[in-house]
């Protein structure tokens, strides 16, 4: 049965705001519930299922129960499943985008014409790959066969953020699935609903029970303990810096491999040749898509001094007219932070940057429009940095929140753009054919786009370096961090001396 919420949002389909247990929708153990709102106006959407420890302890046990036939499932079989999934999703595809649009505030534009094909592309890409990922035959020593195979892990454990939840959860389900790994997932508690459905949608394309378990909860209960877990063989976690290396602690136990998606402060370079519309716009895109809450925003906007003052031009007129509302408007370019929480953490470091000396260029507040007031927008800001040094051009805000710097040279450039602790993705716009490559070397980061930002594709690898954490997801990188390698060796005509000569 559908509420008045979700004839008000037009879904078609109830929203499911139970754990996903062994292929049943169930209760917390303990009862709790948390409400997720809407963070167009924070008004209640549903009341979700927080999982306790408990609760962690029966998916953990199901995913082990799941993991014998999943892993030996003829590995076609798998890809299967997924490709039925991604048609599944695009069958969906409106129910699904107007779901993550409600729950985390992108605007449905977005959601429509992203975070849902994207969605369904990576679970079709692995899908796909599930029966072409395979072992080696190594040449070794005369009389002897040594062949390698590519066993998945075991029961995975994965939490995922709040930013991009349909997208991220799609990232690494689709690799670990595909690879013949069990899982038990963590949305982040305020955006749980679209994993959910894709749960729903899992059963329906004949995922067997306890293959996936998704378990919306508390990071500081279910996300510490599925870190902790001895029955866990390895934990993929996307979220921030911090938190990133409490995992790590939690995973010492027994020894989880790890692999950490963490923050970023991407440099947004643009030179002196470069060509302007088009980097006014992508530098745009690169940090206002999504409310700026993405690890891979271009965050620190940085401009040849020569060419400075005729890009902010374009640059700060761009910005104030991006369209501000509710997500579910389809002329909505811009929605709310996903969180009143969020929105504050943002806003704070306006005062940052005065106390810096730095320049508000536009922004720096809510909006003044009425329908807007309770929700946690938060306009597009440009800051003009006094150094490349200060706190807005270290740290990560996360949001609508641009840092200009400027540089004279690309020593300069260079030196500025590696100045940080975190090295994810960083783009670069200039006609120098040989600066792009020089620099695409030199950047110290995971990920580079030359006259572009922010690209992704499931076949391209995606992940950092420094504090933006280890391993890739993505490509055939993504199906290496999802198995393990076992070396086989075979006597196949060596008469081997024998050791104790008798
Ligand atoms: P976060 O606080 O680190 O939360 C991420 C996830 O971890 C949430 O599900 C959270 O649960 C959970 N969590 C919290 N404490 C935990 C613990 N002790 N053990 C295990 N899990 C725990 O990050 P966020 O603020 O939600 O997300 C924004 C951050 O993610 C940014 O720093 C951003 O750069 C990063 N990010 C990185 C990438 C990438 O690919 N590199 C992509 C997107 C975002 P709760 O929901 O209960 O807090
Ligand atoms: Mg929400």
């Amino acid at each position: 049965m559908t509420t008045d919420i979700e004839a008000t949002v037009g879904l078609r389909t109830p929203i499911r705001h139970q754990l996903f247990i062994d292929g049943q929708f169930v209760g917390a153990l303990s009862g709790e519930t948390q409400p997720t709102l809407n963070p167009h106006d924070n008004s209640v959407i549903a009341h979700v299922a927080m999982a306790g420890r408990a609760d962690v302890d029966l998916a953990v046990a199901a995913a082990q129960r799941a993991f014998p036939a999943w892993s030996r499932m003829p590995a076609a079989e798998r890809g299967r499943i997924l490709l039925k999934l991604a048609d599944l999703i695009e069958a969906n595809a409106e129910e699904l985008a107007r779901l993550e649009s409600l729950d985390t505030g992108h605007p449905l534009r977005d959601s429509r014409m992203l975070d849902v094909p994207r969605t369904a592309a990576c679970y079709r890409y692995f899908g796909g790959m599930a029966d072409k990922f395979q072992g080696e035959t190594i040449p070794v020593e005369a009389g002897f066969l040594n062949y390698t195979l590519r066993e998945p892990v075991g029961v995975v454990g994965q939490v995922v953020p709040w930013n991009f939840p349909l997208m991220f959860t799609s990232w690494k389900m689709a690799p670990a699935l595909a690879a013949g790994n069990t899982i038990v997932m963590k949305p982040a508690e305020i955006t749980p609903l679209s994993s959910l459905k894709i749960a729903e949608l899992m059963a329906q394309a004949g995922m067997p029970a306890g293959v996936v378990n998704i378990l919306p909860g508390l990071g500081s209960v279910a996300g510490q303990y599925i870190a902790e877990h001895p029955g866990i063989a390895k934990i993929a976690f996307t979220g921030s810096t911090a938190t990133g290396k409490r995992v790590v602690q939690a995973s010492a136990g027994n020894l989880k491999k790890v692999q950490l998606e963490l923050g970023g402060k991407g440099a947004n370079i643009v030179f002196e040749d470069a060509n302007l519309a088009a980097a006014v716009n992508g530098a745009a895109w690169a940090i206002f898509h999504n409310q700026g809450q993405a690890c891979i925003a271009g965050s620190r906007l940085m401009l040849h001094e020569k060419i400075a003052d005729a890009f902010l031009e374009k640059f700060i007129p761009l910005a104030q007219s991006i369209r501000l509302g509710n997500p579910m408007d389809e002329t909505t370019e811009m929605g709310p932070l996903t969180s009143a929480l969020h929105q504050q953490r943002v806003l704070a470091y306006v005062d940052v940057a005065r106390s810096e000396g730095g320049e508000l260029l536009a922004g720096g507040k809510p909006p003044a429009a009425a329908d807007l007031a309770k929700g946690c927008y938060v306009e597009p800001t440009i800051v003009r940095a006094s150094s490349w040094q200060d706190r807005v051009a270290q740290e990560e805000v996360f949001g609508p929140f641009v840092t200009v710097l400027t540089f004279k040279d690309d020593a300069q450039a260079l030196q500025i753009a590696n100045g940080t602790d975190y090295g994810l993705g960083s783009g670069l716009w200039t006609a120098n054919l040989q600066r792009a490559h020089r620099f695409a070397r030199d950047l110290q980061v995971g990920m580079v786009w030359i006259n572009s930002y922010k690209r992704v594709n499931p076949g391209s690898p995606f992940g950092g370096v420094g504090q933006s954490g280890y391993g890739r997801e993505m490509g055939f990188d993504a199906m290496r961090e999802y198995t393990q390698v076992k070396s086989v060796w075979v006597n196949v005509d060596a008469q081997i001396a024998p050791h104790y000569p008798r």
